[in-house]
């Protein structure tokens, strides 16, 4: 059987790591991405707020050392579900089954002002360079806001809010600023009315202000105010935004995308085309865009075509579940549980900030280093 996986993010490599270490041999895996490497989505965080440098939360993919995979980077530039038959820099690829794990794009452009007059910090290189940002800034007026749905890691912003908190404190400059959140959900983690309660207790107590159902259109970069979407206006010295997300442009025009996104079975992850399946970010599966939903798609998948290569019925399927882990700030970390599956109301089950969880936390990154790349690797 040749596999072929597009996007090493979250999805891709744990399909291929699965695959590589329960198939072995049997089977040919091709994992293509653009990246040099992998930076998790909470390293982003970390960097931006000088927690620890570029270089430390940078994984090249010149470590996925297995004999039966092999890394291609180049970008892809064409896609045909019919054929699985893809074009991409290097030259093209075909495949017996295709998966499709290329994330969500980011578009800062999309949002007028946003490049001019605030910073992105989605994307690798934003966040890197929000760093700058942050360390030169001497206070004033800070805005974390999204501008547009979906958006990955819906809890990032409140984080980044609290993180915000810490940040001008450690610096002396948290009297003479002010913190703002401006969000389009009605709270901030909709699931879990005690996880959301729980943050909205924390943004009180830290005096950061919550604006909720609210969405920022874009930034006036002369009267440096934010524009939103209900009229109403925001002024800032420094805003922190969360882009525009969509399809890679390859997959908007490979005819698998339905209201910009990939449908696919929400229990099997398979797309409409045969032997082409699609996780994580890329897909309407009806889960948020975060790593740990595109990693339990993944690990389905896996088991399926695992199955598929023993010639045994393919059981497993996807449940919806995922934890995430919720910065509080302090060395305080929160858990929540979450469950998303069709026809129920998706529900979440909160552990309380502790110092305790920071450390599962870490353990959460370690464990997906160890198992990706084979290497040892402290989150900060
Ligand atoms: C600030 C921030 C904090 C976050 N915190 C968390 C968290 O704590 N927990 C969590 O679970 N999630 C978190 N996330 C979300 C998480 O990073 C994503 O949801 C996750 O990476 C999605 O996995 P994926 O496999 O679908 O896509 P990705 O991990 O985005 O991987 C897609 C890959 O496809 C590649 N690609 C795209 N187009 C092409 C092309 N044309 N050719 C070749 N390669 C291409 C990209 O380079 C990329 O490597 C966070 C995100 C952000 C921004």
């Amino acid at each position: 059987m040749r596999i072929l996986v597009l996007g090493a993010g979250f999805g891709g490599l744990e399909l291929t790591t699965r695959l590589a270490t329960e198939l072995g041999d049997d089977v040919e895996i091709v994992l293509i991405d653009r990246a040099p490497g992998f930076v998790f989505g909470f390293s982003k965080l970390d960097v931006m707020f000088g927690r620890t440098t570029a270089d430390a939360v940078h994984h090249s993919y010149s470590e996925v050392v297995r004999p039966n995979v092999r890394f291609v980077q180049t970008t892809i530039r064409s896609i045909d579900p019919a054929t699985r038959h893809v074009e991409a820099d290097s030259g093209s690829f075909d495949a017996d089954v295709l998966v499709i794990a290329l994330g969500a794009d980011l578009d800062p452009a999309a949002t007028p002002g946003l490049l001019e007059a605030g910073c992105e910090y989605y994307t690798v290189e934003g966040a890197f360079a929000a760093r700058e940002v942050l360390a030169g800034f001497r206070g004033g007026r800070v805005i974390v806001g999204v501008t547009s749905t979906p958006f990955k890691c819906p809890p990032a912003p409140s984080e980044t809010a609290l993180m915000m908190h810490d940040f001008l404190l450690e610096r002396g400059l948290r009297e003479s600023s002010e913190i703002a959140l401006v969000m389009p959900l009605p709270s901030p983690i909709p699931p879990s009315p005690a996880a959301s309660q729980a943050l909205l207790a924390a943004f009180a107590e830290r005096g950061i202000a919550w604006h909720p159902e609210r969405i920022v259109r874009g930034l006036d970069p002369q009267r440096r105010v934010a524009l939103l979407a209900d009229g109403g206006e925001l002024e800032f010295d420094l805003f922190l935004g969360v882009p525009t997300h969509r399809v890679p442009a390859v997959v908007a025009e490979s005819g698998l995308c339905v209201d910009g996104w990939i449908p696919v079975d929400p229990l099997t992850l398979e797309t409409a085309f045969p032997d082409v399946y699609a996780v994580g970010d890329v897909t309407s599966v009806g889960t948020p865009k975060a790593g740990v939903f595109a990693e339990r798609q993944a690990s389905v998948v896996a088991d399926r075509l695992i199955a598929r290569h023993r010639a045994t019925a393919p059981e497993s399927t996807y449940d919806g579940t995922g934890i995430c882990y919720l910065e509080f700030g302090h060395h305080r970390v929160a858990r929540v549980e979450v469950t998303f599956r069709s026809g129920e109301r998706p529900n979440g089950r909160f552990e309380d900030p502790s110092e305790a969880l920071l450390a599962d936390k870490s353990e959460f990154g370690t464990s997906r280093i160890r198992r990706w790349f084979g290497k040892q690797w402290t989150s900060y």
